[in-house]
């Protein structure tokens, strides 16, 4: 292991990342960096990979598996809070506002782990296999992965045997978390509108009000998880908007509100979007209102760590990190990582890292003020520190590299 030789460069690459974050589709000068690094490691570089700015760094070394590892690049549109001296000042126009633009969700140490990783699997001569090296856009608005699909297919037919990503939590530094089966939700995004029938204020009997009507399937749709979905299934139903009117004597003739669900297994999944659907138009049916209006947004997929190779990862994690190793409780967060392995039907694996000061984070898990001390990924605050999140998150990728490769 050369660890120690690149953890110089490991560093100096996240802090330069972690200073110049780009927004998800935007991500022009991180690639074209990712692009440059790779081939100094002396990869194949294949650039524009896909619909956006997708980098495939490929490494052929004979016979043997071919292993996808995958790092994730954009930053989000968040002002970052002044702690570090690497801290982002950057900016961007978001939704027709200049904004700031921080790594919140710890992307750029994805990318120097993987890029440390790579240069540790170049050193290293006692492997066989192809290592493929995806750094993916977009993996915040959920379609970087997806637009990387079919230019993956085409420029490398020949398929993979395993696609490995991980992600930088709020957990200790130090820690590696991993599971088989279901790791992270399913995501839905619906907005559904509601027609009414405008007028007066003083005057409802002439109107259909869409404000009472949908403030009734509000109130319904909570239903949804606590009596339609058994206990033992993890799932969520949020109306995150709700949009309606403009002056307190009009009723005005429509509603408009957004969902958002999380759940771990089709079967849920389906019930849940019926039942939304259902309880939607029962409510226009009950008021006497024209049905609504229910458009689908973002989708994300459920992220399933396949159990063999899992378990592959699993005990090679145990043998690299001993009890730092734990096991993955499924996220209600979502992923796009399932759809790069996706491209050819392979098996994937995605496991998690902790970012934060051990004894911190201890001290909040004794409180149990985890929550509140411990900062959430894509808050201002969500600065991971350098060491040993970033040893661990390498050692993590070239451990379950190897662990296929070997
Ligand atoms: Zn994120
Ligand atoms: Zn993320």
């Amino acid at each position: 292991m050369t660890l120690e030789n690149h953890r110089p460069f490991i560093e100096d690459l996240y802090r330069e990342l972690h200073a110049s974050p780009e927004l998800s589709n935007r991500e022009h000068r991180t690639a074209a960096r990712m692009a440059e690094l790779l081939r100094e490691a002396g990869f194949e570089v294949h650039e524009g990979v896909g619909e956006s700015t997708g980098v495939v760094g490929v490494l052929r070394r004979g016979e043997g598996p071919t292993v996808l590892l995958r790092a994730d690049m954009d930053g989000l549109p968040v002002t970052e809070v002044e702690q570090v001296p690497y801290r982002s000042t950057a900016t961007d126009v978001f939704d027709g506002q200049s904004i700031g633009v921080m790594h919140a969700c710890g992307h750029d140490t994805h990318m120097a782990a993987l890029q440390g990783a790579l240069r540790i699997l170049v050193d290293q001569d006692d492997w066989s296999g192809t290592v493929l090296a995806v750094f993916q856009p977009a993996e915040e608005t959920m379609d970087g992965a997806l637009g990387m699909q079919a230019a993956l297919r085409e420029r490398f037919p020949e398929g993979i045997d395993v696609a490995l990503g991980q992600h930088v939590m709020p957990g200790a530094a130090g820690e590696v978390r991993s599971a088989a089966g279901p790791v992270m939700a399913a995501s839905d995004h619906l907005i559904v509108t509601v027609h009414g029938r405008g007028g007066h204020g003083s005057q409802p009997e002439k109107t259909i009000d869409p404000i009472v009507l949908a403030a009734t399937m509000v109130v319904r749709l909570q239903t949804i998880v606590s009596r339609e979905v058994a206990p033992s299934d993890r799932a969520v139903v949020t109306v995150g908007t709700f949009h309606a009117g403009t002056k307190q004597n009009i009723i005005p003739d429509s509603a408009r509100f957004e969902i958002n669900t999380r759940t771990f297994e089709e079967p849920v999944r389906r019930r849940i979007l019926t039942a939304i659907e259902r309880i939607v138009q029962g409510e226009c049916h009950v008021a006497g209102a024209p049905p609504a209006t229910i458009t689908r947004g973002d989708i994300a997929p459920l992220t399933i760590n396949d159990e063999a190779a899992a378990a592959r990862v699993g005990e090679a994690f145990d043998a690299a990190f001993g009890d730092r190793h734990d096991v993955q409780q499924p996220l209600l967060g979502s992923e796009d990582f399932s759809y790069l392995a996706d491209a050819w039907g392979a098996p994937y694996v995605y496991w998690m890292y902790g970012g934060f000061d051990p004894e911190i984070v201890a001290a909040a898990r004794e409180r149990g003020t985890f929550d509140v001390d411990v900062p959430s990924n894509h808050s201002p605050d969500f600065i991971p520190v350098l060491q040993p999140t970033l040893d661990t998150a390498t050692t993590a990728m070239v451990t379950a590299a190897r662990a296929f490769l070997a």
